[in-house]
C-alpha cells in the first residue's frame, strides 16, 4: 500500500517536473527569439545611421545637395546608392537589413525618400528632427530605391511598417533613428511629407 502511494507520488512530481520543463523551454525560446530580433533591429539602426551619414558627405560635397533616385534616365553613377557607396567605404554589408532575405529579393533593403532627390537639399529640408528621410523596403517591391509620399497606398507598397515585430526602423533628415510603427509615420503628423502637414 505504502509502495503504490509512492510510487503515485513520484508519477505526479515526474509529471509536475516535465511541465515545469516545458514551460521553462518555452520561455528560453521566447526570450531567445526576441534576443534575436533586438540585436537584427539595432544593427539596422546602425545601418541607416552609417546611409545618413554618407548622404550627409555626399551632399556637403556637392553644395549641399542630396543624390537623384532610380527615376527615368541619367547618369547611374549619380543615383543614390552609387552615389553615396564611396562615402560609406563600400561596406554593402550596411545596405541590407539582418532581417531581410537578399537572396528573395535582392541586396538592398532600404528606399530613400523620393520628396528629396531631384535638387533638394540636405540642409533646407522643413522640421528634419520630424522629417523621414529613409525606411525599410517592403519585400517584393524590388523596383525602384525609393519610396514616395502621395498618399496611404504608395507608401504602403514601398515601406515595410512591421520588419521588426509591430515597427520598422526610420532614418530621420537630422541623422537619428527610429524604431517605430507604421501608423506614427502619419498621424498626428505626415513624416514623409513635411511639405503636406
Ligand atoms: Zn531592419
Amino acid at each position: 500500500m505504502t509502495d503504490r502511494r509512492q510510487a503515485g507520488l513520484t508519477l505526479l512530481e515526474l509529471m509536475l517536473v516535465v511541465a515545469i520543463i516545458c514551460l521553462l523551454a518555452g520561455l528560453a525560446l521566447t526570450v531567445g527569439v526576441r534576443s534575436r530580433e533586438r540585436a537584427e533591429m539595432t544593427a539596422c539602426a546602425f545601418n541607416l545611421r552609417q546611409l545618413g551619414m554618407a548622404l550627409s558627405l555626399y551632399a556637403y560635397d556637392h553644395d549641399g545637395y542630396l543624390p537623384q533616385v532610380s527615376y527615368g534616365a541619367g547618369d547611374p553613377q549619380a543615383k543614390w546608392l552609387a552615389a553615396t557607396l564611396p562615402y560609406y567605404g563600400g561596406a554593402r554589408e550596411i545596405e541590407q537589413c539582418p532581417a531581410w532575405d537578399a537572396r528573395a529579393y535582392g541586396r538592398l533593403s532600404y528606399v530613400i525618400n523620393a520628396s528629396f532627390s531631384h535638387g533638394t537639399a540636405l540642409g533646407s529640408v522643413p522640421e528634419p528632427a520630424t522629417t523621414i528621410i529613409m525606411a525599410e523596403r517592403r519585400a517584393g517591391y524590388t523596383h525602384l530605391d525609393y519610396h514616395w509620399n502621395e498618399g496611404w497606398l504608395a507608401l504602403e507598397d514601398s515601406i515595410d511598417g512591421t520588419r521588426h515585430g509591430a515597427v520598422s526602423n526610420y532614418l530621420f533628415a537630422d541623422g537619428h533613428t527610429e524604431a517605430m510603427p507604421f501608423n506614427l509615420t502619419l498621424q498626428p503628423i505626415n513624416m514623409h511629407d513635411p511639405q503636406h502637414r
